[in-house]
């Protein structure tokens, strides 16, 4: 898939040529004209033509030493040195000869008005015609007044052009949008029976799960047009421009049919219009004239929209109504499989070596986007390049994980001892209660490296497999197992220090949401008393009770946190040998890895 479009070269170059020229000109160019109508004699034809009255004009140029002068009819301009000659001006009055001072612009009267007045009026108009040219073509479009016009990119077919194959995952998605690529290959299978096509597709999901790829892969599978515009980019500074950029783009899709419109982050134009005053008027007008554009097109044209946005939520329901984006295609985070088929697809670009183990890199990347994951092996290959190596091996892509996690490691971070033993004992108290407890995830790893995004050290639980439901069970020992580095310190130090606070929110997260939204508490049941707002934008959520049930919930999450904090206190009560022993061996190593913890703990 290909961008149309042609260099452009910088204003300036253009300005450069012009003046270039101009100068050229001036200083070449104009002097000779002027001196190819002169003809030089000698002094004695001057004085000859004097004598036989033969002179027009004359001019003494005594500070150039020469003398202009004309024959009588003032065609022809000669040219003279001068001579000491005290009778000069009188034999020049004998002669009958005008004395002029400007015998050479009088000489070449059209010569010199075109000089002097046409020429650079000429200049000047062709001048203004091109720089006119120039920026319209800069602001898109080769007519006149280049407002309003959509400024969307044009993609062709090319032989690199995105495939389905090159998104990985998402079969779901790719299986419905296959269809469209069916019909645009044979729309009349389709209007031999009656049936249309959908005239709008609308991919939801998380940023950077590949909805951008895919509306470009059906392109690239049908083997058409492509025009690509971004929401935002519809949204003027001035009421009208947007609606008009709208009118524009499908006017030019209509005459490129059959193709693919795709509209970027549509929430940007497509939010709901509420009746507020001093409502986005530009952004309403735009969403109208979107409206009645998809209303105004037939079915089967064969331009079909794509459009895409992680806030579904927040879009017009005209929008979304059948006969306008009637379809929705949700392109979620990647599962297990898809997220090793897409460290496949990326680590094609790259060199491994052998035997590296992708899928137990899907496993520790759990909820990572598939940028995120592209991300992850650029990172790795950039590690490998660090450290001067030509391959990327397994611990390059674990510490790429690592960085996109917690950041780098800190290199000049020093602890003191005493620091460095409490963060270790808090590590291994979470590792410790996770592989207490049933159903918690293995522990793949612990370190006590310091890491640029704040954190001291962490330990990296890893699923096996896919898990799709949470029990009750399995929130409260995760709740646990957050409570598990606080309850360490306190049993050991008997101290509370700062390096729980990410602990602790994520607890409390969990908490509130087992009892408002999964219905996990007693009292409540199965009432929501919160709702997500923005599902796929950090999940924040609104609560949707009264006053009093507030202060009930704050509560319970209280209770329930405080619950599993014991919990994991006697949790580590009861193995306070492998607690020392572990935390021992971590404050001496480092890192350790899940193998070692585990041959430890059953030793
Ligand atoms: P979105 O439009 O959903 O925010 P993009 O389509 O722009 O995301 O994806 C961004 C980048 O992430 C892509 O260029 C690609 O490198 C990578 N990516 C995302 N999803 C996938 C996937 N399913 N398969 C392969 N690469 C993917």
């Amino acid at each position: 898939m290909q961008e149309v479009h042609k260099p452009k070269k910088p204003l300036i170059f253009y300005y450069g040529i012009v003046l270039l020229a101009l100068l050229l000109f001036n200083f070449l160019a104009m002097p000779w004209l002027a001196q190819r109508q002169i003809q030089v004699v000698d002094y004695g034809t001057f004085m000859d033509m004097a004598e036989k009255k033969e002179l027009g004009q004359v001019e003494v140029q005594a500070q150039d030493n020469q003398i202009l002068f004309t024959n009588k009819d003032n065609t022809v301009v000669f040219k003279t040195g001068m001579m000491p000659d005290p009778d000069l001006t009188q034999r020049l009055k004998d002669s009958g000869a005008e004395f002029s001072g400007e015998i050479i612009q009088q000489a070449n009267p059209i010569l010199s008005f075109l000089l002097s007045w046409v020429l650079p009026i000429v200049i000047f108009v062709a001048l203004g015609q091109f720089m006119s040219r120039k920026l319209m073509e800069r602001a898109g479009g080769p007519n006149a007044m280049a407002f309003g016009k959509s400024n969307a990119k044009v993609y062709v077919k090319s032989s690199q052009g995105i495939k389905f194959s090159d998104v990985a995952g998402e079969d779901e998605a790719k299986e419905n949008l296959s269809e469209i690529v069916d019909y645009l290959h044979n729309p009349d299978k389709y209007k031999e029976i009656g049936a249309a096509m959908p005239k709008g597709i609308l991919l939801v999901g998380p940023p950077g799960t590949g909805k951008t790829m895919l509306a470009k892969a059906v392109a690239g599978e049908a083997g058409v047009p492509f025009f690509s515009m971004s929401g935002s980019e519809f949204v003027e500074m001035f009421v009208g421009m947007g609606a008009s950029k709208v009118r524009d783009l499908f006017r030019q899709a209509k005459e490129k049919a059959p193709c693919i419109v795709f509209i970027d982050e549509i929430d940007a134009i497509g939010q709901k219009r509420d009746g507020r005053v001093g409502g986005n008027d530009e952004r309403e007008q735009t969403l109208n004239q979107l409206l009645t554009e998809m209303d105004g097109f037939e079915e089967n044209t064969g331009v079909i929209i794509l459009a895409a946005t992680n806030r579904p939520e927040s879009l017009d329901p005209a929008l979304t109504r059948p006969g306008r984006f009637d379809r929705r295609i949700p392109v979620e985070l990647p599962d297990l499989q898809g997220r090793e088929a897409i460290l496949k697809v990326h680590a094609q670009k790259i060199k491994l070596e052998e035997h590296v183990d992708l899928s137990k890199i899907a496993r520790m990347a759990s909820g990572a986007s598939g940028a995120e994951l592209a991300n992850i092996i650029n990172e790795a290959a950039l590690h490998a390049v660090r450290d001067g190596r030509r391959f990327v091996s397994q611990q390059d892509l674990e510490e790429s994980i690592e960085v996109v996690i917690a950041g780098y490691q800190k290199k000049n971070a020093i602890l003191t001892d005493q620091e460095k033993k409490i963060v270790a004992y808090h590590e291994v108290g979470h590792a410790l209660v996770a592989a207490m407890q049933s159903h918690s995830a293995p522990v793949q790893k612990i370190t006590i490296v310091p890491r640029t995004s704040g954190a001291l050290g962490y330990t990296m639980q890893v699923d096996t497999g896919n898990h799709y439901l949470i029990s009750r069970e399995e929130l409260e020992n995760k709740i646990a197992t957050l409570t598990g580095g606080r309850a360490a310190e306190e049993l050991v130090f008997q101290i509370c220090s700062t390096g729980a606070s990410n602990d602790i929110e994520q607890a409390t997260k969990l908490a509130r949401a087992m009892i408002t939204r999964y219905g996990m508490s007693d009292d409540f049941g199965m009432v929501a008393l919160e709702t997500v707002n923005n599902q796929y934008l950090g999940g924040d959520s609104s609560l949707a009770c009264s006053a009093q049930t507030q202060t009930e919930i704050d509560k319970q999450v209280v209770g329930l946190i405080r619950q599993q904090h014991e919990k994991a206190v006697k949790i580590l009560e009861e193995n306070r040998d492998k607690l020392d022993e572990i935390a021992q061996y971590l404050y001496e190593k480092e890192t350790i890895t899940g193998e070692e913890f585990m041959d430890i703990l059953n030793r």
